[in-house]
């Protein structure tokens, strides 16, 4: 399935060269011990841009809900279509989410409640992006 190439910016780099180097780093704040992502300028809960870090994070998930993609916009994936799209829920703090195309998993089949793990996909020259397969 063709998958959209991430295009970094300053606030998203260091997100995105973490996962060039298969690993999963989210924003943390040091003010208020908080995980944020996607990335944003300033801490969701306190506010704080100046002790917004990185942390790296375990990859591990669960899917919490899912719709499937029958009808979408997004004409390069039209061909996909139906298509799964579910919430994973990151471990390490179940408010930050990810949406992810379960490679693997056959439209509608989708195990809500499934334990998954992060794996990293090619999407292009020296690119990767993170998605999320269920743990058998
Ligand atoms: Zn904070």
């Amino acid at each position: 399935m063709p998958k959209l190439i991430p295009e970094s910016d300053e606030l998203s780099k260091p997100f995105w060269d973490a996962v060039n180097g298969k690993r999963l780093m989210l924003q943390h704040c040091g003010s208020c011990d908080k995980l944020q992502y996607p990335p944003k300028a300033a801490c969701h809960v306190c506010g704080s841009a100046e002790h917004l870090g990185w942390k790296d994070v375990e990859g591990k998930g669960h899917v919490a809900t899912f719709i499937v993609i029958e009808d979408g916009r997004l004409n390069r994936r039209m061909p996909d279509q139906p298509y799964n799209l579910a919430m994973v829920t990151l471990d390490e703090d179940p408010s930050i989410n990810f949406y992810s195309n379960l490679p693997g998993v056959a439209p509608y089949d989708v195990p809500v409640g499934s334990a998954v793990e992060v794996v990293f996909e090619d999407v292009g020259p020296g690119q990767l992006i993170h998605e999320w397969q269920v743990v058998s």
